[in-house]
């Protein structure tokens, strides 16, 4: 009879560990509470608009490659991908930069804004190219076992991973330029930290982008997750959605069953949690919950206050990617850590992809996506809707200061705002939209692992597991997931490995 696996959650991670498993053959069953598939990757339709909820570009595409390859497909024949270029344009108070994946622009944009240091980032790149090649395949394998922390590719990445410096510190050693430092760091903020505090092995997050590229997906990034969806479908695995799950039954240290707030129970082998896995432990787990209290003693990410607004006009000429620093960068970050203060004084990250895309909005219309890194929920929720409304007014103040869209508010039609306390209460522990830190206490061994401790049928996939938040990250977490019920059966899998021969050939490049 065929192992039945019950995966909660079609976010980015359930989705694909449900392709995978479906793939190899297990009967999967996917549940989803919500109307529709992909969580913080789902689309949000306002009007006759399509925003993205969370994700709004792919790095690493060659991880999702693999995952395609690893059951029989390519990305490309699925999803429309738009390598952008120019990337991201990047605004202090009077300097902008353009960032690009070419080396010889990226150097020439570098010179022209902060002139004598495209030097510095050549020599940031070579670095990176051997950084990154060393520490890679630690984010490709499980940290279940303790035994698994003496395996030679970690010990070879030590010197990366053991160190007390912080990206800040790391970008110390190539740049003077404060500013320039922050375009090397800011991706700190893709895991939902400071670059102050952010462990300097994440240096190679800005390289990734650097050295190989993001990715607009047509229609949104909220596409993958449908056609994540239909291909899961399409290999045998059943979706439901409006299926919430409310607990677990257990026989020893195994759930024997999943059971769903209307009361039905579905059988399972294998268990895979998807849903935010603090909101998870402290809510589904039945009897083996974990109180809230002791789950916020862990350390969490930052959270983000987000608009949405569908204009009645393109704004042609501003950037895709646009990210906007606050004035005094270094108080912005240090008010997010404090967990208490919201800033005034707000980094602002706009993206105008109607620029690319004419898919997400009607003809000569466009849709703005505004995200504002700020406090998650630790110390309570200070969202008032007179807050919400004051703090929407300073976000637009700031955009319409900062870019060419003087008249921004005459041309919104449609519009949507998210708050910490709206992604609490979608399920998200704290609010904290990039799950745990990624501090050296809550990574590798020490982060809630992919076959859960404690438990012989439970793993988990998303961003709240090894090896963390990020979309490449989180279909690692799904495939990582995948070949461990694979080898509590007996079967090891040989994973499709594009990135190998990537990264040894970006080396020698450089
Ligand atoms: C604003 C924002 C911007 C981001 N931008 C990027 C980006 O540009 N690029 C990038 O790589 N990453 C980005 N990320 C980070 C990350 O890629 C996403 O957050 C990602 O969607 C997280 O995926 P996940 O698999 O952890 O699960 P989630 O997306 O959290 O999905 C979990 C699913 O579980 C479901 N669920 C929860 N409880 C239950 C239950 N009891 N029963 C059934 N179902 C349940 C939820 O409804 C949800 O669908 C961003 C995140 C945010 C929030």
């Amino acid at each position: 009879m065929r192992k039945r696996i019950v995966i909660v959650g079609a976010g980015p991670g359930g989705l694909v560990s449900g392709m995978l498993l479906a793939h190899r053959g297990y009967e999967v069953t996917l549940l989803e509470k919500a109307g529709t598939v992909g969580g913080r990757n789902a689309p949000l339709i306002a009007g006759d608009y399509r925003f993205d909820t969370g994700p709004t570009f792919l790095h690493q595409k060659f991880t999702l490659d693999e995952i395609f390859a690893e059951i029989g497909r390519k990305s490309d024949d699925h999803i429309s991908f738009q390598k952008l270029d120019p990337m991201t344009t990047l605004t202090w108070d009077q300097v902008s930069l353009n960032t690009s994946s070419d080396p010889q622009k990226m150097a020439a944009h570098i010179e022209k804004a902060f002139p004598g240091e495209a030097a510095n980032y050549q020599r940031f790149m070579a670095d990176h190219a051997d950084k990154l090649e060393t520490i890679f395949p630690c984010l490709q394998k499980p940290y279940h076992k303790l035994s698994t922390l003496l395996a030679p590719h970690l010990l070879k990445a030590f010197p990366y991973v053991a160190t007390n410096k912080s990206v800040m510190d790391v970008l110390g050693e190539y740049f003077d330029d404060e500013r320039l430092k922050l375009a090397f760091t800011f991706q700190a903020k893709y895991l939902g930290m400071s670059p102050w505090n952010c462990p300097g092995l994440f240096s190679i997050l800005s390289y990734i982008e650097y050295a190989y590229g993001i990715y607009h997906v047509e229609g949104g990034l909220s596409k993958m997750s449908e056609v994540m969806a239909d291909i899961f479908q399409q290999e045998g695995g059943t979706l439901r959605l409006n299926s919430e799950v409310s607990s677990f039954e257990y026989k020893n240290d195994k759930v024997s069953h999943v059971v769903l707030a209307d009361g039905e129970k579905l059988p399972c082998d294998d268990l895979v949690v998807n849903a935010d896995y603090a909101h998870a432990r402290s809510m589904i787990f039945g009897k083996e919950k974990v109180a809230t209290e002791t789950l916020a003693k862990k350390k969490f990410s930052c959270s983000t206050f987000m608009l949405y607004l569908g204009l009645d006009k393109i704004y042609e000429n501003e950037p895709h990617h646009h990210i906007i620093f606050a004035d005094d960068y270094g108080q912005n970050v240090a008010d997010i850590q404090s967990q208490k203060t919201i800033s005034k004084d707000m980094s602002v990250y706009v993206r105008n992809s109607s620029v690319n895309d004419k898919t997400v909005a009607p003809e000569g219309h466009s849709q703005l996506y505004l995200l504002i890194p700020t406090i998650n929920n630790r110390h309570g929720d200070q969202w008032t809707d007179e807050l919400r409304q004051k703090y929407r007014d300073q976000v637009l103040d700031r955009v319409i200061a900062k870019t060419g869209m003087k008249d921004l508010r005459e041309h919104i039609v449609e519009e949507r705002c998210i708050t910490p306390t709206t992604w609490q209460e979608s399920d998200i522990f704290m609010g904290a939209t990039f799950n745990f830190a990624h501090t050296m206490d809550q990574m590798l061994y020490l982060r809630p692992r992919n076959k859960l401790q404690g438990f012989e049928n439970i793993y988990l996939v998303g961003g709240g597991t090894h090896p963390g938040s990020g979309l490449p990250t989180i279909f690692e977490s799904a495939r990582i997931s995948a070949n461990l019920i694979d080898e509590s059966y007996g079967t090891v899998r040989e994973r499709v490995d594009f990135t190998t021969e990537l990264l040894a050939s970006t080396t020698t490049a450089a």
